[in-house]
């Protein structure tokens, strides 16, 4: 019996759904799964009440066993480390509050708003810079109104949150609302769905992703070449297969992705799904993930080694958002 699913909207559970109902959000049972219980690791736990752990079964099972400096459980994680007040680091790290057009709506750039569809994600990111975002004021549907009185937006990107926690029926009522805004070109999704859970990408989601007048362009977030496995990889040839643009997002993290050998086989995993590099973030300077940050000239050294390794349209641009800056600003 699934009653929790009632807060996506629906009461017959699609298979991702009950997926993301079994997910694990104990941080003990976590490392006893993967055998490290009795490492060091565990005395550095935080025990949170707010953005707690999450994390898909689907995903846990991409990570190494007895391996305390997993890449994706260090993503996962909460650690004592995330109570550390610093000096810069803040809850709104890139001034969403300051760039809100309606509740939800966000416009930073030129042609295109980002609207945030719900605070859920199936997975918690340690280092996410909208950890602190006041949700519960997000409207989707009421923003629709101000994007239409704006002929300058082109594209509408669905965030949050991530978009794809929503149902596919709720989410095609949008897109098609979307559709129905005139100057409206482009519909963008970031989401880390197709790569934590790769069962959300169904035939629901193709029906009405595809079935508008709207460009589809997905951006997906991966951080790490071993995020990739079997599944995600047809998951990914899925949405290529169906003539959508398929792009990926990382951040730079210190202890998950923070060598040239680790950056270059995650290039070359997505361009086996035929997944273009698009962004490589530096960390946005949210409170609570401080310990992941990397420095800006090590950051640079990095992108130097992807660019010796491998041809260009597999460098991710190297970028940090700099509140009240026309577009994010690429580090060279
Ligand atoms: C990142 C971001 C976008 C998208 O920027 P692109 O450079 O087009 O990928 C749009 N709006 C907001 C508020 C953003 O933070
Ligand atoms: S999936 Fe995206 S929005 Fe959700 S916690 Fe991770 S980084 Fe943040």
């Amino acid at each position: 019996m699934i009653t929790e699913n009632l807060v996506y909207g629906q009461s017959i559970a699609a298979d991702w759904q009950q997926e993301l109902h079994n997910s694990i959000y104990k941080p003990m049972q976590l490392l006893e799964l993967l055998e490290i219980a009795d490492s060091p690791l565990a005395a550095k736990i935080a025990h949170k009440q707010g953005f707690r752990l999450q994390v898909p079964s689907a995903y846990v099972a991409r990570m190494r066993k007895g391996d305390p400096n997993d890449p994706l459980l260090r993503q996962v994680l909460p650690l004592l480390e995330e109570n550390r007040q610093l000096q810069g680091f803040s809850h709104d790290p890139v001034g969403d509050s300051i760039v809100e057009k309606a509740p939800g709506l966000l416009q930073k750039y030129h042609g295109r708003v980002l609207l945030v569809t719900t605070g859920a994600c199936a997975i918690h990111c340690r280092y996410c810079f909208r950890q602190h975002y006041h949700y519960s004021t997000a409207k989707p549907f009421a923003a629709l109104e101000s994007i239409r009185a704006d002929t300058s937006i082109t594209e509408v990107i669905l965030s949050g949150g991530d978009p794809l926690s929503l149902t596919d029926q709720r989410l095609a009522e949008l897109a098609h609302n979307i559709a129905e805004i005139p100057q409206i070109q482009r519909l963008r999704l970031h989401t880390r769905l197709p790569i934590v859970l790769p069962t959300r990408v169904n035939d629901e989601l193709l029906a009405w992703l595809t079935g508008t007048r709207l460009q589809p362009v997905i951006v997906i977030h991966a951080n790490h070449a071993n995020e990739f496995d079997e599944t995600v990889n047809q998951a990914l040839m899925r949405l290529v297969n169906a003539g959508i643009t398929v792009l990926n997002q990382s951040v730079l993290l210190r202890g998950v992705n923070d060598n040239a050998a680790s950056l270059i086989a995650l290039s070359e995993a997505l361009f086996n799904c035929r997944v273009l590099p698009y962004y490589l973030h530096l960390l946005d300077r949210v409170q609570g993930a401080a310990h992941f940050e990397v420095s800006t000239a090590i950051a640079i050294e990095l992108i130097k080694e992807m660019q010796i390794a491998l041809p260009g349209y597999l460098v991710p641009k190297l970028v940090r958002e700099i509140e009240g800056m026309a577009y994010k600003v690429v580090i060279k």
